[in-house]
Parts: C-alpha cells; sequence; structure tokens
C-alpha cells in the first residue's frame, strides 16, 4: 500500500553536515520525497510535535535537543513507506541499530540519532499535517 511518512534529519545531523548524505540515502531507496523544507522549531512546537512523549524522563530533554537547532522535515511516499523509513533508520539507540542504517552509520546517542520517521498511519497524518500544508506537497504525478 502506497503511504506517506514523515521525515525529519534531527539538528544534529544538520550540525554535523550529514544532512546531503542522508538525502542521498533516501533517493537511492525506493522512496520519493514529496515535500521538504529546513525548519527551527520552538521549544513549544517541540513539545506539540512529541505529545506522546509528555510525562517521559527524556521528554525535556528531547525537546529542547529538537529545538536547539534547524531540521530537515519531509514527506516521504513509497510502498509501506512508514516501515520501510523506519527500518532505513534502524533503531532508536544507533549502538544497536544494524549496521548499514542512518542511524548506526550517523548516531551518536539514543537522543542524538539523526532521524526521525512516524510509527504508525495515525501518527504520520498528525506529523505530516503537523508541518506541511496540503499545496507543500507534491502529487503523484512523475
Ligand atoms: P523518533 O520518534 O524520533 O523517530 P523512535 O520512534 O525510534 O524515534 P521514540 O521512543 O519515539 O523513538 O523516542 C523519540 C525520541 O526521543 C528518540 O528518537 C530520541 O531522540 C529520544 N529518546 C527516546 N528514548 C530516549 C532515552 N531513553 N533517552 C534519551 N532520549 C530518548
Ligand atoms: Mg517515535
Amino acid at each position: 500500500m502506497t503511504q506517506q511518512t514523515l521525515a525529519i534529519i534531527k539538528p544534529d545531523a544538520v550540525g554535523k553536515k550529514c544532512m546531503g548524505e542522508v538525502v542521498r540515502f533516501i533517493e537511492q531507496s525506493d522512496l520519493r520525497i514529496t515535500a521538504m523544507k529546513m525548519i527551527r522549531m520552538t521549544k513549544a512546537e517541540a513539545e506539540g510535535f512529541y505529545a506522546v512523549h509528555r510525562g517521559k524522563h527524556f521528554f525535556d530533554s528531547v525537546t529542547t535537543f529538537m529545538s536547539s537547532g534547524p531540521c530537515v522535515v519531509m514527506v516521504l511516499e513509497g510502498a509501506e513507506a512508514i516501515a520501510r523509513w523506519r527500518e532505513m533508520m534502524g533503531l532508536t539507540d544507533p549502538g544497536k541499530a544494524a549496521p548499514g542504517t542512518i542511524r548506526a552509520k550517523w548516531g551518536s546517542s539514543i537522543e542524538k540519532n539523526v532521524v526521525h520517521g512516524s510509527d504508525a498511519p495515525e501518527t504520520a497524518l498528525f506529523e505530516v499535517r503537523y508541518f506541511f500544508s496540503e499545496m507543500e506537497i507534491i502529487g503523484g504525478k512523475e
């Protein structure tokens, strides 16, 4: 099934100048980038984005990190895009991520782990709409 998912290149990756390599990695896959922009989230915007994690021990730290510098937000589209992108990212902890995945290659800690990906169709819809209007997403035409 063709799906959309929300991907973020996090501030650690932009800071260490590997966003180009992450974009290249996506371009070499079967996923299509249908929207992309650079943003800097406020702390409140990061808290709204990660609202499902409110109350967890890492909530304050991760939202401070996500608002610490620019991010690149993207919509990725393709067959089973949600699972496919999470497979390409690797596990949350870069030390446990499979070799060849983005987090294994460029991640530095369980928090500074380079990329984000939606985890289910409902969260993908919420997250895509959090950052993009319909007009900003490229349609299905090649
Ligand atoms: P993401 O939602 O960013 O794609 P994920 O789904 O693999 O990552 P989540 O459990 O949703 O992981 O956690 C969201 C983010 O919070 C993680 O990507 C990471 O940056 C941070 N995080 C998660 N667990 C921890 C932890 N134990 N300590 C510090 N930061 C954490
Ligand atoms: Mg998550």
